[in-house]
């Protein structure tokens, strides 16, 4: 049974700061399992517990899902000790142990990132044996030839070794396609227009399984995701 402070575990759920936790603990507006709870501090087991705040019942979440969308020049790690990470970008309501970015984007990259407390769900969105699609919106510096889109479906050889799994390239306008991958390479994108010798200018994440980067959210703003988002997230169509 995991047991974690109160003032925690209602801060991570995305509405309420430790600070005002605190001040509704203090007025006994906070009814832990039908009695009031005066203590901040109190260890709660998030699965059984049950929790009113003002009268309003809390669906406690074990683990957060949090959409990003990534400016340029932020690093997708948990730290690096000069440049500013995906994680300094969260405000401090959802900051909490144990969140990392599920998946890589590149400094230059832009658009989509989850991040979460929940390892197994990383994986399952990660993994290539789980065909999960990501979707980019590229941007290269010159025409882009519709023989791609068969190249692409094939499979591209990047760096004249490795084959890439197939992949879905619709071509939107002279320099600009839509890609679908069901793995994450190391500068993947980069790498297959390269092999065609292409440069990449842009480059956006634009949606993960079935869910879409949230249009509302600018540049380097975050959300939490709703449970149904959190399905969505893990589907093989886009
Ligand atoms: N492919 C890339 O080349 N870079 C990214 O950031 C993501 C996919």
């Amino acid at each position: 049974m995991k047991k974690e402070r109160l003032d925690k575990v209602l801060a991570s759920q995305g509405t309420l700061t430790r600070r005002q936790v605190r001040e509704l603990t203090d007025r006994g507006l906070v009814i832990l399992n039908g009695a009031p709870c005066r203590r901040c501090d109190t260890k709660i087991d998030i699965e059984n517990d049950r929790i009113t705040v003002q009268g309003e019942t809390i669906q406690l979440r074990q683990f957060v899902y949090i959409m990003l969308n990534k400016p340029v020049g932020v690093v997708s790690a948990t730290r690096d000790d000069c440049r500013k990470t995906v994680l300094d970008l969260l405000p401090e309501a959802l900051r909490r142990r144990g969140l990392f970015p599920a998946g890589r984007l590149d400094k230059d990259t832009t658009g989509m990132m989850i991040i979460t407390d929940d390892g197994q769900l990383s994986h399952r969105i990660l993994s290539p044996k789980n065909h999960v699609p990501k979707t980019y919106l590229v941007t290269v510096d010159r025409t882009l030839d519709p023989s791609l889109v068969a190249a692409f479906a094939e499979g591209v050889k990047i760096d004249g070794g490795e084959r890439c799994m197939p992949a879905a390239l619709e071509i939107l306008g002279e320099k600009q396609a839509c890609v679908v991958l069901r793995q994450g390479m190391y500068h993947q994108i980069k790498r297959m227009f390269a092999a065609f010798g292409y440069e990449v200018t842009a480059l956006t994440r634009t949606a993960m399984g079935a869910l879409q980067l949230d249009p509302e959210l600018a540049p380097g703003e975050c959300r939490l995701l709703t449970p149904e988002e959190v399905v969505r997230l893990q589907c093989r169509e886009p």
